[in-house]
């Protein structure tokens, strides 16, 4: 299994990185883990979207999912398509509210959104915590985090290797619950854990460096990737962060980068 980087800058797109994606290659299946402001350009460089065998979703907050409307305009639109897309849907595992939330980024009014359709080309499914859906030979479970809306971390499995990724969240036992013992655990860390506003960081919102390491630590990983860092903080002082609470490896990923798992 390998995790390719679409972009990894936190809270929106960054001078140097597109917003949250994630392409995850195993066996004969290819999925993105968020499609976040910029990705899809990001997504072209790597692979053929057409050849998607699902798009996942950790939440529906725009650096995560922005991109699903150019990749739905790309289906719709696309003058040599490898395939017809209307009646074969692209299977899409999302939050609940994913289907009004797209046609709403979609649709320029309200006249348009009350006739804009989109699963003649997609299938949507609920994530649901504690679910696993299954695309191809690869197992993706879902786990509730807590951030500020309906989020889940994303355990992705295939051929005994684990992947983990933990969407946006603050600190909390579901994330440590999914990541148990993964091989792998690509994790936001989107904040200092000490700065000038404050001495003990907000909750439920986002991890810090050090909570980051602190959660990989628990959790038991094998390995610690850093992302969603936004421009507006220092990556390095997050990363020295994960070091000092993680003894195992731990990097901050770049855009572009793949990683095996
Ligand atoms: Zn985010
Ligand atoms: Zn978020």
């Amino acid at each position: 299994m390998r995790v390719t980087v679409l972009g990894c800058s936190g809270s929106g797109p960054g001078p140097t990185s597109p917003a949250s994606g994630y392409l995850v290659r195993a066996g004969d299946a290819q999925l993105t883990l968020d499609l976040g402001n910029g990705t899809f350009g990001a997504l072209q460089r790597h692979a053929d979207p057409w050849a998607l065998s699902a798009v996942v979703f950790s939440h529906l907050h725009p650096d995560h999912c922005s991109d699903f409307a150019s990749l739905a305009v790309h289906r719709r639109y696309h003058p040599r398509p490898a395939y017809d897309p209307v009646g074969h849907p692209l299977p899409v595992f999302a939050p609940s509210e994913a289907p009004s939330r797209f046609v709403a980024a979609y649709a320029t009014s309200a006249a348009e959104r009350a006739e804009t359709y989109l699963a003649d080309i997609f299938a949507f499914h609920r994530l649901a915590d504690g679910g696993c859906v299954e695309v191809g030979d690869v197992t993706v479970r879902a786990g509730a985090v807590d951030h500020p809306c309906e989020a889940y971390a994303l355990r992705v499995e295939h051929d005994g290797r684990s992947l983990v990724y933990s969407g946006d969240t603050g600190p909390c036992a579901g994330l440590v619950e999914t990541a148990r013992g993964a091989d792998v655990l690509l994790c936001e860390a989107t904040w200092p854990h000490v700065t000038e506003w404050w001495d003990e960081p907000p909750v439920g919102i986002h991890l810090s460096g050090r909570q980051a390491g602190e959660h990989a630590a628990a959790a038991g990983v094998g390995r610690l990737l850093i992302t969603h860092v936004p421009a507006w903080f220092d990556a390095q002082e997050l990363l020295a962060e994960a070091k000092e609470a993680f003894g195992g490896p731990v990097e901050l990923v770049a855009p572009d980068a793949t990683y095996d798992v």
